[in-house]
């Protein structure tokens, strides 16, 4: 079951509802539960219908932000959420390439998509051994505690800085300065649990997001 809370929740039908195209991002979950999502960060974007393409620099300042906040990959990029202008929620064949592209090498990811008629679909898909795919449900957890006004205005404010100058705002020219710091891990794998690994699976799920 692939749950949200009422905030992140109320925060995905109004993005959803603002525009006619598809939006995209990732969902944020709790330290205990990957599969709780507890805020939707979208990533600056160019859409369309039936199309979403992530901005490179906004997906690196992403990554940046959400492990300087102390998050895990696993908290952060794991689960791709993506809405559907129609009434339907089922993947089309560009989501389902989209999804084996950039999502292919993580040990598990999930997709999930809300369409403006209401439905809505998660998959979790098991990369390890011979892989599984598991239909989730989809729920709202209203025993969670609904957001303060406070953390709603954070939030909203972060929010707004993301989308109105990532590049620019002074968090994340900090991060960027320390990343560039950073050793390469030994071995030259991708590990994901350095902030150089991170950086650069940005860049790499980047190349495949923008590749139709
Ligand atoms: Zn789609």
């Amino acid at each position: 079951m692939l749950r949200y809370t009422p905030w992140a929740w109320a925060k995905l039908l109004h993005l959803r509802d603002r525009g006619d195209t598809e939006i995209g991002g990732f969902g944020i979950t709790s330290t205990d539960d990957l599969l709780l999502v507890e805020d939707v960060v979208l990533i600056p974007q160019r859409c369309s219908a039936i199309t979403v393409v992530f901005d490179d620099a906004a997906v690196a300042d992403f990554f940046d932000q959400q492990i300087d906040l102390g998050r895990v990959p696993e908290q952060f990029a794991r689960i791709w959420i993506h809405t559907h202008p129609g009434t339907s929620a089922q993947p089309s064949h560009t989501d389902e390439a989209t999804f084996r592209r950039v999502f292919g090498r993580c040990d598990w990811a999930v997709m999930a998509i809300l369409a403006r008629g209401g439905a809505a679909t998660a998959r979790l898909r098991w990369n390890r051994g011979p892989g599984a795919d598991l239909a989730l449900r989809t729920e709202v957890d209203y025993q969670r505690p609904f957001a303060g006004s406070d953390q709603e205005h954070d939030l909203r404010r972060q929010h707004r800085r993301r989308t109105d100058g990532a590049r620019l705002h002074p968090v994340a020219a900090r991060n960027r300065a320390r990343t560039r710091s950073v050793a390469e891990p030994p071995g030259g794998g991708v590990n994901l649990w350095s902030r150089d690994g991170v950086k650069r699976l940005a860049r790499w799920q980047e190349s495949r997001l923008g590749t139709p």
